[in-house]
C-alpha cells in the first residue's frame, strides 16, 4: 500500500484530498496536523477512525520535524496545501508568508531529496504569481509578475519546486491554481463571506427581522472561481502522468466580477435579480432588492494593491492531464449558498 502525506489536511484543499484518495485510491493517508491548542478538525472529524487514515503532528515551518516525518514514512507521494494562504493578510505578515509558503517548500524538497527519491511531490501554486497580469487568458506560459507578498512567495517556491525537479530528477511539480472554493472555504474569502451573508439576510428576511447589509471591498475585480473538489482530481492527475513532471494550469476559463457572484447568490437565496437592482460605482456602489439595502461597498476592505482580472487557460491540463471539470460557476455559487442557507435551518 502506497504512502501519501498530506499537509494543511484541515483545510478545505486538503480535506478533500484526503476524502478523494480514500475513496479513490487504496492508498494510506498520512495527515500532518499543527498541535494547536484550540482543535480545527472540523473538515476531517468524518475521517477519523477510518484505518487508512492517520494523523500525525507535522509543523511545515519546522525544518527538522520535516526530515523526521520524511525520514521516517518514506512517503510515495508528498502533497503540500500547508500555506498560509489569504492574500489580503498577506501584506501584514509577510514574513511569515515567506516562511510558511517558501521556506517549509525548500525543506520538504530537502527532506525529499535525502530520504525518499521517489517520492513524488506537489506543491499549491496559485494564479496570484501570475498577478498584474499582460495578457488574457493565463496559461502557463504566462510571466510571473505577483503583487502581493503572498504571490512572491508561491512565486519564489516555483522557482525552487524547478530547481529540485531539473538538478535531482525529482517528481516535483507546482500547479497554478486558480480561484477555488466551495462549502470548506474559510469565511476571510469573499465568495463564502457573501455566500454566508447572503444565507443570514435571506434567513432574517423571511422572518421580518432587520438585517445588515453585507459590505465588501472591490467587487469590479474580475475571478475564475472553480470547485476545490474538480481541483484535488486535476491535482493527483498531475502526480501520476505517465510523461515527465510538468506544472499545469486548473481554471474554469471563465472569469465573472465579485458583484456577478454577489447577484447569482441572492438570487439563488430567493432576492431575484429582476427586482433587485444595482446603483452607483466604485466606493458608491449598492445593490437593492425594492427598498432594502442587501450590499454596499466599504472601502476598509480595498487592498493596497490588487489583482484586477484572473482568467485561466486550462487547456493543457485538460489535453495531457484528461481533467475536466464538473461543476459550474453558477453551480457552485448556488452549492455554496444552499450550504450556508441549510446551516441556518
Ligand atoms: P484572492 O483572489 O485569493 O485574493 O481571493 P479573495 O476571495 O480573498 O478575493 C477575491 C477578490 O475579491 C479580490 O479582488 C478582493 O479584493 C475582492 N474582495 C472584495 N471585497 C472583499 C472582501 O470583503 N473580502 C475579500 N477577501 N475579498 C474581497
Amino acid at each position: 500500500m502506497k504512502k501519501v502525506i498530506i499537509t494543511g489536511v484541515t483545510g478545505q484543499d486538503g480535506s478533500h484530498m484526503a476524502d478523494y484518495l480514500l475513496q479513490e485510491t487504496d492508498h494510506t493517508v498520512i495527515a500532518g496536523v499543527r498541535r494547536l491548542s484550540v482543535k480545527n478538525h472540523g473538515n476531517i472529524e468524518h475521517l477519523i477512525g477510518n484505518p487508512r487514515f492517520c494523523l500525525i503532528d507535522l509543523d511545515v515551518t519546522d525544518a527538522e520535524n520535516i526530515d523526521r516525518v520524511i525520514s521516517k514514512h518514506k512517503p510515495d507521494y508528498f502533497v503540500n496545501f500547508a500555506a498560509n494562504s489569504f492574500v489580503g493578510t498577506s501584506w501584514e505578515m509577510p514574513v511569515n508568508h515567506m516562511q510558511t509558503n517558501c521556506m517549509a517548500v525548500l525543506h520538504q524538497l530537502e527532506a525529499i531529496r535525502k530520504h525518499s527519491p521517489h517520492c513524488r511531490y506537489y506543491n499549491a501554486g496559485s494564479s496570484e504569481e501570475f498577478g498584474d497580469v499582460i495578457c488574457e487568458p493565463q496559461s502557463e506560459e504566462h510571466p510571473l509578475r505577483p503583487r502581493s507578498p503572498y504571490g512572491a512567495s508561491k512565486c519564489a517556491a516555483r522557482h525552487l519546486v524547478k530547481v529540485y525537479r531539473d538538478s535531482y530528477d525529482l517528481y516535483a511539480v507546482q500547479g497554478w491554481l486558480f480561484n477555488h472554493e466551495g462549502t470548506r472555504r474559510g469565511v476571510e474569502f469573499v465568495t463564502r463571506k457573501i455566500t454566508q451573508a447572503v444565507a443570514q439576510i435571506a434567513s432574517d428576511y423571511a422572518t421580518e427581522l432587520p438585517f445588515d447589509s453585507l459590505k465588501l471591498g472591490n467587487v469590479e475585480s474580475k475571478r475564475d472561481w472553480s470547485d476545490s473538489e474538480d481541483f484535488v482530481d486535476g491535482i493527483w492527475k498531475m502526480l501520476n502522468q505517465e510523461g515527465k513532471p510538468a506544472d499545469y494550469v486548473l481554471s474554469s476559463d471563465e472569469t465573472h466580477t465579485i458583484k456577478e457572484f454577489v447577484e447569482e447568490a441572492f438570487n439563488f437565496a430567493g432576492f431575484h435579480r429582476s427586482i433587485c437592482r444595482w446603483e452607483g460605482e466604485g466606493v458608491e456602489t449598492k445593490y437593492y432588492h425594492a427598498n432594502d439595502l442587501l450590499m454596499e461597498v466599504d472601502p476598509k476592505f480595498y487592498r493596497p494593491a490588487e489583482v484586477d482580472l484572473l482568467l485561466g487557460d486550462s487547456s493543457r491540463a485538460r489535453d495531457e492531464l484528461g481533467w475536466q471539470p464538473k461543476t459550474n460557476f453558477t453551480n457552485l455559487v448556488h452549492k455554496m449558498v444552499k450550504h450556508d442557507m441549510d446551516l441556518l435551518t
